[in-house]
């Protein structure tokens, strides 16, 4: 593999692995102050930069930062310059250490027909290939995002309008994406064929809403009208909404770890509640791998659902006996050499009046490099507790994810490379257990795993990748900035 290449360092590269949050309101004159109530609901999906472009019946105007929605939109003067009736929104996570101003969505051009805005949820798997055709062709790329991608081909489409152009650059783009798009006169929500990530249609009185998920409508009082079907166009004009269904549907394959552990639990996901369905998956855990114990506690916050689902399956106690601290940035500033074994500290800690002497369930939704669960293994040895069993509900994570969802390379998944035991003895849990794949889907849909035609795609538990990894099959570069003068 070629360096800067998909497998490698996704951490070190600012494109692509992104996870994001989009959000879009179309008629209400108080659209932008509501797209940043949406996107502070969505905070969790995307912690590094945000921004909003509303538009006003003539002009468009556009407001993006690094930092979190509340630092960014909490100001009066900044919501009352994005001025108009319609808004549209975005929320990014990349985990590079360097993340350009550029790359902020969402994106915005000037198309012939008037303005186009475009945010984007998902990752595309052959943007890098259709990036370099479309340089060839002239188009001059302001950012690195794959998201641009699909503005170019919308750009030189010879179709008629906006979202019959937009159509037809989606025709050509492979991969997961939900969007929230905005033009002179319409707001567009459209979800690829197999539903990869979630994308919710919601009504506030006479305006219509998009959203990522959810909890999203509902911090702004907003109805949940439905989910928007994998596959599917939704045209908001003043006039209402029309469905379009141009793209061919596949198999629908909403991301599992959607429900395990990115969406929020207050979200209602393709008609399930994710906290219900992290608690069964906690009670299918308990049923598939209990050990004796006296306690169960969840690693805050990720793990609580299911740690309540173990507890009240095996009908023990169930203790907040580790303590989140909900301050810590990413951006903390490491502690200095002398004192950095103190940083374990800085996210969790555990309470000894809680734990000595105990034997406890730990309950944690994933084990990606393992560093998390060594960490807090050895924090609840330090409380006094007497045998710690490693509970984790999701199965081994094996694979990479290119559909949107960060995960470091291959390489770097512990699960990748070693059994259970040997994984066991590295974070030094008496015990580790991950739930099965087949238990996980009677958890999330009642029925086991159909390998013919899953519901769900899994495969950073499989391997098995529903939708082809165009740019990493042809060994694609990813693309990066030649001049980088806006680096944070
Ligand atoms: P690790 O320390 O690398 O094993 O990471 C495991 C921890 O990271 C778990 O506590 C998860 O809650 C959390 N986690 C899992 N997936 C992600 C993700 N895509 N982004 C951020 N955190 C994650």
């Amino acid at each position: 593999m070629k360096k800067g290449h998909f497998n490698s360092s996704s951490f070190s590269q600012d494109t692509l692995h992104e996870e994001c949050g989009v959000f879009g309101v179309f008629q209400n004159k108080d659209a932008a102050a509501l797209t940043a109530l949406g996107l502070h609901a969505l905070q969790h999906r995307g912690q590094e930069a945000a921004g909003i472009v509303s538009f006003d019946g003539h002009r468009f105007h556009e407001h993006r930062a690094l930092g979190h929605v509340g630092d960014i939109f909490g100001s009066e003067a900044i919501i009352k310059r994005l001025a108009g009736t319609a808004a549209v929104g975005h929320n990014r996570y990349s985990t590079t250490g360097e993340t350009v101003q550029r790359n902020i969505q969402p994106l915005f051009a000037d198309f012939e027909s008037g303005g186009f805005t475009l945010a984007h949820n998902g990752n595309l798997t052959n943007a890098s290939i259709l990036r370099r055709q479309l340089v060839k062709r002239g188009c001059l790329f302001q950012s690195t995002t794959d998201t641009e991608v699909i503005i170019h081909l919308t750009a030189i489409s010879e179709c008629q309008t906006v979202v019959e152009c937009l159509i037809d650059a989606l025709q050509q783009v492979v991969g997961a994406y939900s969007l929230v798009g905005m033009t002179n006169d319409t707001m567009i929500g459209v979800r690829d064929p197999m539903g990869i990530r979630p994308l919710v249609l919601g009504k506030l009185e006479n305006s219509f809403v998009f959203a990522s998920e959810s909890c999203a409508l509902d911090i702004i009082g907003a109805e949940f009208v439905r989910d928007v079907e994998p596959g599917e166009v939704i045209v908001i004009d003043k006039n209402g909404t029309t469905s379009l269904k141009p793209l061919a549907i596949s198999n629908h394959h909403l991301c599992i770890f959607e429900y395990i552990y990115f969406s929020r639990p207050d979200s209602i996901l393709e008609g399930s509640s994710v906290y219900e369905v992290r608690k069964r998956i906690g009670i299918e855990l308990a049923k598939e791998s209990h050990v004796p114990a006296d306690i169960v506690i969840p690693v805050p916050d990720s793990g609580v659902p299911s740690a309540m689902g173990y507890a009240t399956e095996t009908k023990l106690p169930y203790e907040m006996g580790i303590i989140r601290n909900h301050y810590v940035g990413r951006t903390f500033i490491e502690p200095a050499d002398n004192i950095r074994h103190l940083g374990v500290k800085l996210k969790h800690n555990a309470s000894r009046a809680v734990i000595e002497g105990k034997r406890v369930i730990l309950v944690d939704d994933s084990i990606v490099r393992g560093t998390t669960s060594v960490k807090i293994i050895e924090m609840m040895r330090n409380a006094g507790a007497k045998e710690v069993h490693m509970r984790i509900s999701s199965p081994p994570t094996t694979h990479s994810c290119f559909y949107g969802v960060d995960t470091p390379e291959r390489d770097e998944l512990i699960a990748a490379k070693h059994s259970t035991e040997k994984m066991c003895s590295f974070i030094g849990a008496d015990s580790l257990s991950f739930i099965s794949i087949d238990s996980l889907y009677r958890a999330v849909c009642s029925s086991a795993r159909d390998p013919i035609k899953p519901q769900f795609c899994d495969a950073c538990f499989t391997g098995q990748y529903p939708l082809s990894l165009l740019d990493l099959e042809e060994g694609e570069e990813l693309p990066q900035f030649s001049f980088l003068s806006d680096l944070r």
